[in-house]
């Protein structure tokens, strides 16, 4: 496995707080939180960001979109904001895919 905290928190050997959990998905409250509800839809595959993504990896990225829109139901959430930050210059800081899930406040556009 990579020395990679989002793999770790995936396998459960550092502790997050779990929305949801299935065979390919992990989803967690993000440890700082940008908005009411702020989550991270994570794969438990370890992909560096999303374009390291490669055709087959399509029905995975289809899934954590779903998964997103499942949470957000789950958490009361009709509106939301589903952003990846790709690559160092749009804000990744964790090499490791996810979307933010993020609501419970209105949303500026563009974002920063
Ligand atoms: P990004 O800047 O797009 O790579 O997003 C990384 C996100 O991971 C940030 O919003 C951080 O607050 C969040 N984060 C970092 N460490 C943890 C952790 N241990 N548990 C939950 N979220 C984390
Ligand atoms: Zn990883």
């Amino acid at each position: 496995m990579p020395d990679c905290l989002f793999c770790k928190i995936a396998a459960r050997e550092i502790p997050a707080t779990l929305v949801f959990e299935d065979e390919q998905v992990v989803a967690f409250k993000d440890i700082n939180p940008k908005a009411p509800t702020h989550v991270l839809v994570v794969p438990k595959k370890h992909l560096d960001r999303l374009s390291s993504s490669e055709d087959e990896d399509s029905p995975l990225l289809g899934h954590l979109q779903r998964v997103a829109v499942y949470v957000a139901g789950q958490l009361s959430l009709k509106d939301f904001r589903l952003v990846v930050n790709n690559g160092r210059g749009a804000g990744q800081t964790v090499d490791h895919l996810h979307y933010h899930l993020m609501g419970g406040r209105p949303m500026q556009w563009p974002p920063g």
